[in-house]
């Protein structure tokens, strides 16, 4: 069994797929500062004893023995980076020269978490992997956009300098249990809305799109894609192609939730994408991939996590 480092395992993600490795298994080291993620997410591993957590920031170099590295130590919110875009931009540049020096010298195998905000806010629709993208580089999103953009840059200088073996996974909105109640993503801030009676944050005038992939769906492609050939570096979008506008998915979720909330609209944010799909043929064909959770069995299982944390 292999022993694997996952920086930023306290977050959402992480946290699954921390689960998902040991399960498996395998020695799992969670590597988080807690920057936007939580103890509670890991707690009910933290007495698993193929599990280690070590509270460092990425930014730090770091070292230990281990196999595979999954790189997701960033805050993923746009609350959050918009708020703190220096750390933001830091512990995506910084954290992957870290993490890639780790894999220099462990001859490990390593993997980014990518972002479809690479791609900005689009004007080629849907998304493919050879689209170069779209990016105010000095806006309030480019810290995030531009950070990891860079850290896609370094993994192949990487790659191209000493032949590292690399993944880049360009991930599209994912929702699921553990999302942050507080970090202001559309599925958490509507679901909680609509639990509590308040009327649902609509940005702008909702016509936006974006396609939700469950959190399941995407952490098993994580793994498909570490586990894949070498030969196999991506960059490769994993996503639901199902796309959907900022008002249906408000629709979707007072339906479910049974909530009589109201819509409340706030005013548009800059550089907030437009419409938002991937193409994701790729994944299909390299990872034998294809979601298979849909956005309504999905949000019902957010939903049920959500009444449970708010009781
Ligand atoms: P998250 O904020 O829940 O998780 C990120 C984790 O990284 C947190 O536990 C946080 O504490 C940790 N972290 C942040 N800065 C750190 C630092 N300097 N040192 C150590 N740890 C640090 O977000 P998430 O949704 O789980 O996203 C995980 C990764 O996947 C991120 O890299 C994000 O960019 C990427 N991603 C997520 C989505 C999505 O829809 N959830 C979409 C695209 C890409
Ligand atoms: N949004 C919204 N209401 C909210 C939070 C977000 O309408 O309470 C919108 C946001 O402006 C964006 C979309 O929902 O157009 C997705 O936002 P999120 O922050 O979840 O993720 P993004 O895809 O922008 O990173």
């Amino acid at each position: 069994m292999k022993k694997i480092l996952v920086s930023g395992g306290a977050g959402f993600l992480g946290s699954h797929l921390c689960e998902k490795l040991l399960g498996e298994g395998n020695t799992v080291i969670c590597l988080d500062n807690f920057f936007s993620g939580h103890e509670r997410n890991i707690s009910h591993l933290l007495d698993h004893p193929q599990f280690e957590l070590i509270i460092q920031d990425v930014t730090l170099p770091f070292s230990c023995e281990v196999d595979e590295i999954y790189n997701l130590a960033c805050p993923a919110s746009p609350l959050i980076y918009q708020q703190h875009p220096l750390e933001t931009f830091k512990t995506s540049i910084l954290g992957a020269i870290n993490m890639l020096d780790l894999a220099k010298t462990q001859q490990a195998k390593i993997l980014q978490a990518s972002t479809s905000e690479v791609y900005g806010d689009p004007e080629v629709h849907p998304q493919p992997e050879t689209y170069h993208g779209n990016v105010n580089p000095i806006g309030p999103r480019a810290c995030y956009d531009e950070g990891k953009r860079g850290a896609e840059t370094l993994f192949f200088d990487y790659q191209r300098t000493y032949q590292l073996r690399i993944k880049v996974m360009r991930i599209f909105n994912t929702y699921g249990p553990r999302m942050n109640a507080n970090d202001g993503r559309v599925v958490s801030n509507l679901i909680i809305q609509a639990l509590k009676g308040q009327a649902l944050t609509v940005v702008g005038d909702g016509k936006q799109t974006r396609s939700f992939c469950f959190v399941d769906d995407t952490v098993d492609a994580m793994w498909r894609l570490m586990n894949s050939p070498d030969t196999l570096t991506g960059p490769i979008n994993v996503g639901n192609p199902s796309e959907c506008t900022i008002l249906d998915l408000a629709s979707l979720i007072l339906d479910l939730t049974g909530s009589k909330s109201t819509l409340t609209f706030l005013p548009a944010t800059a550089d907030d994408p437009l419409r938002r799909q991937p193409l994701v043929d790729m994944a299909k064909k390299e990872l034998s991939w294809t979601p298979s959770v849909s956005l309504e069995e999905g949000l019902k299982q957010t939903i049920s996590y959500f009444e449970k944390i708010l009781r």
